[in-house]
């Protein structure tokens, strides 16, 4: 095996980290947002209809974040339960490794770059 491609232990944990670092991130962002949605609330109580209409626009921004953010992070807590069970890092298609810098940039990512790219 090529130690180069494959996933060694202190990559493996750095990338843990990294996934740990990205869900706190999320859960301050879902803070963030349930602020924003509260605020909108009242907005649409004391203005008037065109505010309303941006209000309505922001408050479904702020839930389509929302919904982004639980999909990454099913993804994320979906890779940990991989790194535990000891698959993290192989391509649900093929089985071959997937290259440790792909999972670095998107370490939910199930596939090696020629399975997701075909
Ligand atoms: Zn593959």
């Amino acid at each position: 095996m090529d130690h180069i491609l494959i996933m060694n232990d202190a990559e493996t944990l750095e990338i843990v980290a990294l996934i740990r670092r990205r869900l706190a991130e999320l859960s301050a962002q879902d803070l963030l947002g349930q602020d924003g949605q509260s605020v909108v609330q009242l907005d649409q109580q004391s203005v008037g209809r065109l505010s309303r209409m941006d209000a309505l626009q922001a408050q479904a921004m702020a839930k389509a974040q929302q919904v982004r953010r639980d999909t990454e992070r099913r993804g994320l807590q979906a890779a940990l339960a991989r790194v535990e069970d000891g698959e993290f890092g192989w391509c649900e298609d093929c089985g071959e490794a997937i290259a440790p810098g792909r999972l670095r940039l998107n370490p939910a990512s199930t596939r090696c770059v020629s399975c997701a790219a075909g």
